[in-house]
């Protein structure tokens, strides 16, 4: 098949410090996380700030190490790799950041930032074949390479992640990892960017795997969606069933907060109650149960375990469905 990433059993746990000393409490920021894409295609990863879904970003592009699973990419176990074949997949795997005007350096010109990953990875390449690279990707990306002497600062925040993009897309990268792309930017530069990204991915066949706490963000650049909460992946499905037919009640409510623009279709509300909970000391069972307006008994003694439901390739873990 044309997995171009799988992840299975992932997990990380951070021991909590105490100023002085590490306890032997953990925060399970990623417990167990397992998900496919395809080549070609994009899969967002939603929660609330605090579910997970950045640690995971970082884990599968080795900037941290997981404590178990697997992470393979192009058939290669990158969870049981050396430091030299982590730095080979460096080139095709690609981080696009937030903030990109923290992630760009202030004292160098734009063509620099961009040139920077060429010279690592491509010493080879004459001054003019880099040039002409950076001028190619600058325009592809919405920038005219008449702008490329000035600084960052000198740009506003749709053109840095226009910027921070062709930074990204030098390398001719086969995987990016998007965290949060365009939380930063207003509605309509969102769009932009958005557009900009679908119509890279159709051009260079690119595999996106997409961050954001906003449902209403990645519908439309979603083919499938998983929706973590403290660590785990409570749902996972096909854009359409996740917005056409949400099962996990945690899923539903964060689709209740996204607008629809035909007003005769109306999606079930579901106000969460309190906040998310100390990931330190997550709740038992369900960890969703203490917000969650249908619980059920068993909820807080057993964990749901994530099963296949109808027949759109919807998974879920939740116990309305076992
Ligand atoms: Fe709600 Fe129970 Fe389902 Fe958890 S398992 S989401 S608490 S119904
Ligand atoms: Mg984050």
């Amino acid at each position: 098949d044309n997995e171009l990433l799988k992840v299975k059993g992932l997990k990380k746990y951070f021991p909590i410090s105490n100023g002085w000393f590490s306890s032997k409490e953990y925060v399970k920021a990623v417990d167990e996380v397992s998900f496919s894409v395809k080549k070609g295609e994009t899969l967002s990863l939603v929660g609330e700030s605090g579910c997970g879904k950045s640690t995971l970003g970082r884990l599968i592009n080795g900037l941290i190490k997981a404590d178990a699973g697997d992470i393979v990419f192009k058939g290669d176990n990158l969870a049981e790799a050396s430091e030299t074949k982590w730095r080979s997949y460096r080139k095709p795997m690609q981080m696009i950041f937030q903030d990109p005007y923290a992630s760009l350096s202030p004292r160098m010109k734009i063509k620099e930032i961009i040139a920077e990953p060429l010279k690592i990875h491509d010493p080879s390449l004459s001054r003019e074949e880099r040039e002409a690279k950076v001028k190619s990707i600058l325009e592809i990306c919405g920038i005219d390479y008449y702008h490329s002497d000035k600084y960052p600062h000198e740009f506003s925040g749709g053109q840095r992640q226009r910027i921070g993009i062709a930074r990204a897309l030098i390398l001719q990268p086969e995987l990016i990892i998007a965290d949060e792309p365009v939380s930063a930017l207003d509605v309509s530069i969102q769009a932009q960017i958005l557009n900009l990204l679908k119509k890279l991915q159709k051009d260079y066949q690119l595999t996106y795997l997409f961050i954001s706490h906003d449902l209403s963000v990645v519908e439309h650049i979603s083919d499938h969606v998983a929706v973590m909460y403290l660590g785990n992946i409570v749902e996972i499905a096909p854009r359409e069933a996740i917005f056409e037919d949400p099962k996990h009640p945690y899923t539903k409510a964060l689709l209740s907060s996204v607008p629809i623009p035909d007003p005769k279709l109306k999606r079930e509300s579901i106000i969460l109650k309190g906040e998310i909970p100390n990931a330190a000391n997550p709740p038992k069972g369900c960890k969703f149960h203490t917000r969650c307006p249908l619980a059920m008994s068993i909820c807080s003694k057993e964990i749901p375990i994530m099963k296949t439901v109808g027949d759109k390739q919807q998974m879920v873990a939740c116990h309305l469905y076992q």
